[in-house]
């Protein structure tokens, strides 16, 4: 099917407009309850230990209930959760927004200061963690000078010291749940909130409405774009949630959308391979949510086999951008899958485009999802035709609210008339197939993990030594990019690029690590003191 040019060159989608329930996540979820009640929802693939619908349900009004009860949470209030992929990631969100809450969502990979960052931008009043994030959690509280209570699941080595156990609380029989009627969440309140850096700067809370994330589930189950099975019958898909529930893609694509559809979720605390191919084998996975780094992996590790690929239907593949030959290889290993590149941002809830089933366009991030236009503009602000190359900005449903307590940025990124400007070069063909062709913001993904160039600079800057820094990516053939920074030291000042290397690896997580460092006596700027990180790449990668 081919999208629509208009003569005012908008690109509107192929496929038919969906009504979009006027109603909150939980209840669309809920909705279908009664036709699977026993069916596993979500299932530890390392432990087995899985939970039903129905004990979903139970489990997540308890859990928002005791928010509101224990911990006076009250709505609109943030809740803020640091775990791996595990089975109560489920009713840990679930309940949050049951409690009339905004769940925030932290990289369980990060550092105290990290999170003490997030927790100064986000002021939640709960904490909801497992006992390896535990530390790190009051670790990043005390940098933050906060005394908030925390949560934590998944204590089979005990209950660490100072939490509150989400087992007792979930299993607590004497909860009132009266408290749940006080909730006055409407339709276009923000559920979610999760840290994007944008087009520009440092990392920006993004405010997802229940509308935005009802919409985009529905948005991906038209009978033509969905990436499941035909739900007539009891869904028999089952999808592997190796993404991180803590990024848009895993939380809403895989972890929110599948539920919505009744599918089974299989979760993986952590990446690694021998556990990564059991769980293919052992859950007949059928829908596996990949980045490219993952393609890359299933096409050449030589463990992988096409034994293990039998069951996997679909393959789905986003956050950065798909090399053909990485997809060539996933193939080799198994024909009958079907391989889908989709496309989308934290703003967009995410999913704006995607492949349909038959499409061997593996370049092509794919066609608008219903609801959703696109159009190109150039750098005069023109929309510009078929095949040629500009800003991508996006039109629907699921584009954010806005950046919190953000205006400038907010203003900066949506359009009075609705447009949300996506800050990456892109071209649609005359039929109306998005290709994204670059980045025009500044933001580096390595794994397609989201890697701001102004964070790294700003922790560069705090070293005594440095007098300024410029950060950018530069491609490799494993992560997509590496960050690469350029250093102007004080006057009198020599370190070596170790010390500055080591300086920001005791801050940030492992792939945002810096990989190259250059010094310089100066860095590019304009003549209003911006940053050039152009001429930088240009000149110096
Ligand atoms: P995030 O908000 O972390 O999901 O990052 C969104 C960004 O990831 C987009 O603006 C793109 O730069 C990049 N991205 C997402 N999907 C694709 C894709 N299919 N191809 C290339 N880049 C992508």
């Amino acid at each position: 099917k081919n999208s629509v040019w208009t003569s005012d060159n908008i690109v509107k989608s192929p496929y038919k407009e969906v009504d979009i329930p006027n109603r909150i996540l939980t209840e669309h979820i809920w909705e279908n309850l009664e036709r699977w009640p026993d069916k596993v929802a979500i299932v530890c693939s390392l432990t087995d230990r899985a939970i039903t619908y129905h004990q979903l349900y139970k489990y997540s009004k308890t859990f928002g209930a005791q928010l509101r009860n224990k911990f006076q949470i009250t709505d609109g209030d943030i809740v803020c959760v640091m775990m791996n992929n595990l089975p109560e990631y489920a009713p840990v969100t679930l309940g949050t927004i049951e409690a009339g809450a905004i769940l925030t969502t932290v990289n369980p990979t990060y550092t105290p200061y990290e999170v003490h960052k997030q927790l100064l931008l986000s002021n939640p009043k709960v904490l909801v963690g497992v006992p390896k994030t535990v530390p790190i959690l009051k670790e990043a509280l005390k940098l933050a000078k906060k005394q908030i209570p925390i949560i934590s699941c998944d204590n089979k080595s005990g209950i660490p010291l100072g939490t509150v156990s989400f087992q007792e609380l979930i299993e607590d029989n004497h909860v009132n749940f009266e408290t749940l009627k006080e909730v006055n969440l409407n339709f276009q309140d923000v559920i979610l909130l999760p840290y994007s850096s944008g087009t520009t700067g440092l990392p920006k809370g993004v405010e997802l409405t229940n509308r935005n994330i009802v919409a985009n589930c529905v948005q991906q189950d038209d009978k033509e774009t969905r990436h499941y099975d035909d739900t007539t019958s009891i869904n028999q898909d089952s999808v592997l949630a190796v993404l991180p529930f803590y990024h848009i893609y895993g939380l809403s694509i895989v972890m929110l959308h599948k539920l919505t559809a009744g599918c089974k979720l299989v979760t993986l605390p952590k990446f690694q391979p021998d556990n990564f191919i059991a769980a293919l084998e052992k859950f007949d996975i059928s829908l596996l949510c990949a980045a490219p780094p993952l393609v890359l992996f299933l096409g050449t590790y030589p463990a992988v086999k096409s034994k293990h690929l039998k069951s996997v239907k679909r393959v789905t593949c986003g956050a950065a951008p798909l090399p053909k030959p990485d997809v060539e290889k996933l193939l080799a290993k198994g024909e009958h899958m079907q391989m889908l590149q989709v496309y989308g941002l934290t703003e967009t809830s995410p999913l704006v485009s995607t492949l349909t089933a038959g499409s061997e366009n593996y370049t092509s991030a794919g066609k608008p999802i219903p609801n959703t236009e696109l159009k190109i503009v150039n750098s005069d602000g023109q929309n510009i035709g078929a095949n040629e190359v500009g800003e991508l900005f996006i039109r629907g449903p699921q584009v954010m609210k806005g950046y919190r307590d953000n205006y400038e940025a907010t203003k900066n990124s949506i359009t009075e008339d609705g447009w949300f400007k996506s800050g990456d070069l892109a071209s649609i063909d005359e039929d109306g197939s998005l290709k994204i062709a670059d980045r025009l913001k500044e933001l580096i993904k390595v794994k397609g993990y989201q890697v701001p160039p102004a964070e790294l600079e700003s922790i560069i800057k705090e070293h005594p030594a440095v007098l300024d820094a410029g950060v950018v990516g530069v491609p490799d053939k494993h992560t997509g990019e590496k960050p690469k920074a350029f250093v102007v030291l004080k006057e009198g000042y020599r370190i070596e690029s170790n010390d500055i290397a080591n300086f920001v690896a005791e801050r940030v997580t492992e792939y945002k690590r810096l990989k190259e460092i250059m010094f310089l006596d100066g860095l590019p700027k304009n003549p209003s003191g911006k940053l050039l990180r152009r001429v930088l790449k240009e000149k110096y990668c």
